[in-house]
């Protein structure tokens, strides 16, 4: 895959197709003239680096494909033993399901809950809608909730986590084979299967293009506006331009760009598409994202320091924190699964709440230096949020597997309730916060601005 050239002439430039080629960037609030795209490629905001829109060859018909195999595949992958481990006459298997109802069982009830909708409602999620909606759109029907589906699906991606669970059933196999022997069982080929299909699902799911068959409709003063803007930047193409200085909103769950201008005051400005909230800003972003990130940093500390499992063997319990697992690995000569561990459990916490701290802090002081960086930053720290579950799942799988009555059983402990909140609670802080806030302070000074939106304003009965 790779990118094209920064603002791109557009080739195809009649009325209808205006929507589609302005867009602007959700990292950093740049109007940007987006050009048809060639399947397989890739256009980037020229100023922070972020995605604007992807293409895929035949996107539709391979996410209805894609959804339907991985719907097929779902419940053996779930409900099917992965496993089967013996040791010393005993025989124990689990599934996917099973290792979430013994954290629940156990009175883990945050745990279990978290592992239950990013190990099995959400993975089942991100397929089915997928699949609804390509067969709707497919067949040009469109029924009420189909619009609310989609909307909701864009908030899915980080919270079905199949291909951290795959990881940490192999961490299991790993860490189990010197002390078991291991039958695989059905359910993990299905479960395999099902990492590999959801994963395709996803990168074939052309967002834009659902959207845009969805509903490309544009009242006629915002397509004026967008046509004068989409001129302007055609002639001046290093132009920095932003939605917010143009009198302009993006629709943070659609992507369409809104006219502030003839929103009624009184009323919260909707998204005429899908329907969602729009703000200029994401609404209190920094406060919010301050709580989650003192809250993470507080609850890093018992979830570092309290026992995250319990193992009784022979009727004696041993309890180990999470850097007592790493320190089994590496004593144990497996250096590389120590070292993901101690990424994903301690280091990868600590970069998402060192990171949006530093991020914060240079916001709240006005500093406009490492802009770029900073964005970059940003889109690694959302990426990388998700891995952190891998320790609990690591978990959720022993406490099933390992269960060979009096000789030894595998429990969780407290730190995993505390662990799992500090995911949760860095995930959402990544969420919550609106990276555009990054790039407000090196903008047009507010006067010129209001100058510039009336400007378009202007033009828009024209
Ligand atoms: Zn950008
Ligand atoms: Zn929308």
């Amino acid at each position: 895959m790779t990118s094209l050239p920064e603002n791109t002439a557009v080739p195809n430039t009649s009325q209808e197709e205006i929507e589609h080629t302005i867009a602007a960037c959700h990292g950093c609030d740049l109007l940007l003239v987006v050009p048809s795209i060639p399947d397989g490629h890739y256009l980037a905001c020229r100023r922070c680096g972020t995605i604007i829109s992807k293409t895929y060859q035949d996107s539709i018909n391979r996410v209805l494909i894609l959804g339907f195999t991985g719907l097929l595949l779902y419940l053996p992958a779930i409900l099917l033993p992965l496993m089967t481990l013996s040791s010393i006459g005993f025989n124990e298997s689990g599934s996917v399901l099973d290792s979430c109802i013994n954290f629940y069982r156990n009175g883990y009830y945050f745990v279990a809950v978290m592992v239950f909708f990013t190990a099995v409602v959400f993975p089942f999620l991100k397929l089915f809608l997928p699949f609804v909606i390509s067969l709707y759109v497919k067949l040009n029907r469109q029924p009420g909730w189909l619009k609310s589906a989609f909307r909701f699906l864009g908030h899915l991606e980080e919270w079905g986590m199949v291909e951290v669970y795959l990881l940490g059933i192999l961490i299991t196999l790993i860490k189990m084979s010197d002390m078991a022997s291991i039958d695989y069982n059905a359910g993990f080929f299905c479960f395999i299967a099902l990492v590999m299909i959801t994963m395709a699902t996803s990168v074939n799911l052309d967002r834009n293009l659902f959207w845009a068959l969805i509903d490309s409709s544009q009242d006629d003063k915002t397509r004026n506006r967008l046509n004068r803007i989409k001129d302007e930047l055609q002639q001046k193409p290093e132009h920095i331009l932003t939605a917010a200085q143009s009198g302009l909103i993006r629709c943070h769950d659609c992507g369409k760009l809104i006219s502030t201008e003839h929103n009624d005051p009184a009323t919260k400005p909707k998204c005429p598409r899908c329907h969602a909230s729009v703000h200029q800003r994401s609404k209190n972003s920094i406060p919010r994202t301050w709580a989650l990130v003192i809250t993470s940093f507080i609850l890093f500390i018992p979830a570092n320091t309290l026992p995250i499992m319990r193992v009784d063997f022979l009727g004696v319990p041993e309890s180990s924190t999470i850097l007592d697992g790493i320190q089994y690995f590496f004593n144990d000569g497996s250096y590389g699964i120590g070292l993901i561990i101690l990424a994903a459990s301690i280091l990868v916490p600590l970069f998402k709440i060192i990171g949006l701290i530093i991020i914060l802090l240079t916001i709240k002081s006005g500093k406009n230096h490492f802009l770029k960086q900073k964005a970059k930053m940003f889109r690694f720290i959302e990426f990388i949020g998700r891995w952190s579950m891998l320790d609990i799942f690591v978990i959720a799988l022993l406490t099933v597997m390992v269960d060979f009555g009096f000789l030894t059983s595998t429990h969780a402990a407290p730190g995993a309730t505390y662990f799992c909140i500090v995911v949760a609670a860095t995930m959402t802080a990544a969420i919550v916060f609106d990276p555009r806030i990054i790039w407000d302070r090196c903008e047009t000074p507010a006067k010129d601005a209001i100058s510039l939106r009336e400007t378009y304003a202007s033009t828009d009965g024209s």
